[in-house]
Formats: C-alpha cells, sequence, structure tokens
C-alpha cells in the first residue's frame, strides 16, 4: 500500500494506473475507520483493480461550534485497518495542502441541503460537495463509494455527480450497524458507557415505523409518532429532527410511499448522532456486526 499525503502526488499516481489499464475506486472518510468504512473498502474492492482510500478531516465541513478539534484521529490504526481490506493507495492530505488559500469558490448542494442536516448545519453540504469534488479531481477514480447511513450525504453527492456531469459512478452502500442496531460511526467513541446502552433507541424507533409501514401506514405525523416512542422513553436522547423526506428531492412528504426515507438526528451527551431507513427497506435489511 502506497500512502501520499501531497495531491500532484495522488493524481500522478492514479493516471500512471489508469494509463496502465487500471480502473481506481476512492473511498473517501474522515479516518477513525470502522466496520463500516471497511465494508466501503470490501465492495469496491471486488469491482475495480486499485483502491484508494483518502482519510482527510475536512475543516470545511464542521461549523464554528462542532467538533473539529475534538474528532477522533487515529492514522496508525486506520493504516492498517485498510491495509488490511486490501487497500492500493492512502491519501491522507492534511488541511494546509487542500486549503492553502481560502476556499473562495465551493460546490453548493442548492435546495438539497434544506432539510434534515443540511438544516441544521448551515455551509455542512457545501463543504462536503466541495471536498468530495476535489477529492475527485485529485484521484480521477472511476467509482466511489458512500455509505447510507449519511443518506442525505449520498443523495447530493449523486447529484452533484449528475448535474455537473462528472464521469464517476456513484455506489451507496448500506449501513452497517452493531449487534443492537445502532449504526457505526466515528462519533459513537464520544459516547459515555451509559450514552451507548440508550443510543441503540433511534433505530429501534426507525425499526418501529418501518414495521407500521409495513402495516399499511402511510401518514407520516403516524409514522413519526411510531418512532418517537421507544425515542422518547429515553430521556438522555435529545432529538434535532425526525422527518419523512422524498428520496430524491429531500423535501418533506406527508405521505409516505416506498423509498421515502426517514431520517433522524439526536444529540446524546457530546455526541449528535444520525441515522436513515429507507422505507420498505428498514434497518433489519442492514448488516449487523460487532457485540
Ligand atoms: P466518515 O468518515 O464518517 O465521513 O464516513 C466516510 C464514509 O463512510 C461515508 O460515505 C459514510 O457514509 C460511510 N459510513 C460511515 N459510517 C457508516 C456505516 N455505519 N455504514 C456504512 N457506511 C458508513
Amino acid at each position: 500500500m502506497i500512502e501520499i499525503a501531497d495531491p500532484d502526488a495522488m493524481r500522478t499516481w492514479s493516471r500512471a494506473e489508469r494509463k496502465s489499464g487500471r480502473t481506481i475506486a476512492l473511498v473517501p472518510t474522515m479516518g477513525s475507520l470502522h466496520e463500516g468504512h471497511l465494508r466501503l473498502i470490501d465492495r469496491v474492492r471486488e469491482r475495480v483493480d486499485r483502491v484508494v482510500v483518502s482519510i482527510f478531516v475536512n475543516p470545511l465541513q464542521f461549523g464554528s461550534t462542532e467538533d473539529l478539534g475534538a474528532y477522533p484521529r487515529d492514522l496508525d490504526r486506520d493504516r492498517a485497518a485498510a491495509l488490511g481490506r486490501g487497500t492500493d493507495g492512502l491519501f491522507v492530505p492534511t488541511a494546509e495542502v487542500m486549503y492553502p488559500a481560502p476556499a473562495v469558490v465551493r460546490v453548493v448542494p442548492g435546495s438539497l441541503a434544506d432539510s434534515l442536516c443540511g438544516a441544521q448545519r448551515p455551509g455542512h453540504f457545501e463543504g462536503v460537495l466541495t471536498v468530495v469534488m476535489k477529492l475527485f479531481n485529485i484521484v480521477e477514480p472511476n467509482l466511489a463509494s458512500f455509505g447510507r447511513k449519511d443518506a442525505q450525504q449520498a443523495v447530493v453527492i449523486r447529484r452533484m455527480v449528475t448535474d455537473l456531469n462528472l464521469p464517476i459512478e456513484i455506489d451507496v452502500a448500506p449501513t452497517v450497524r452493531e449487534r443492537d442496531g445502532l449504526a457505526m460511526s466515528s462519533r459513537n467513541a464520544y459516547l459515555s458507557e451509559a450514552e451507548r446502552r440508550v443510543a441503540p433507541a433511534l433505530a429501534r424507533g426507525l425499526d418501529a415505523a418501518h414495521e407500521a409501514f409495513l402495516g399499511g401506514e402511510r401518514a407520516v405525523d403516524r409514522l413519526v409518532a411510531a418512532a418517537r416512542a421507544p425515542i422518547d422513553s429515553e430521556p438522555a436522547l435529545e432529538l434535532e429532527y425526525l422527518e419523512v423526506v422524498d428520496p430524491v428531492s429531500l423535501a418533506p412528504v406527508e405521505t409516505a410511499e416506498a423509498a421515502s426515507i426517514m431520517a433522524v438526528a439526536a444529540r446524546i451527551g457530546a455526541a449528535r448522532l444520525i441515522d436513515n431507513i429507507i422505507l420498505g427497506e428498514g434497518t433489519g435489511a442492514d448488516p449487523r456486526v460487532g457485540q
């Protein structure tokens, strides 16, 4: 596995691979790799000749009051984990090389950022799209894989690729969960033991809504009520949003349909956790690992 920090060197490596007829996949991450990230590597490993994993905690997507400074970082562990899953190239740029000058020109998500996390985190998806565009331009992959755990992110990235005619296939992978249903996340490291016990209530809420949906319920207020029952029973969980949105426009809907996305965000202690299901699929369809 080659490790590269310089964007020009990364592009030179990538172009040489492409010139030799090899295909490349990119898995962008912020590091602190867990099984959710590693499954993205597994998925693309089967489809391309070279897998590049980027590790970059992108300052542009963090609000001024958010956890940029505290975000967990462990490059030694990540290096071993990425290598263990067959990564060929690890791209680990610094903020200084990614943003040598202020990022004046950016990619904007438009109305796709009006709901869910976009409404709660002004500028977040602009920061995400801008860095993903930069990573795409640096690595020039044929394929890039993202997790459905960040459902809004996957939608805005797919839309960027469509609207800006980027020659890259986007793969979106199911959410990898702990055995008790909690979606795996680097931010789960912020949870105390007591908070960790409470956190799966989010997934239980989504499962309850999914059950109601499968039972024929389509009214969003009743689906939300079903999801809220387990969540509200945990006072430590401070709900930020719980919405059902259209899978393309991400606009809230009043009547759910198959493929509508139910998404939730909640604060618990120092952590802000997000999760979602695609109605008709449910969290039960997601892979589970761990204890
Ligand atoms: P992050 O490092 O949190 O920015 O995540 C990097 C990529 O991994 C993103 O595409 C995420 O959606 C994806 N990801 C994070 N957690 C999970 C998970 N539990 N299951 C599947 N994909 C995930």
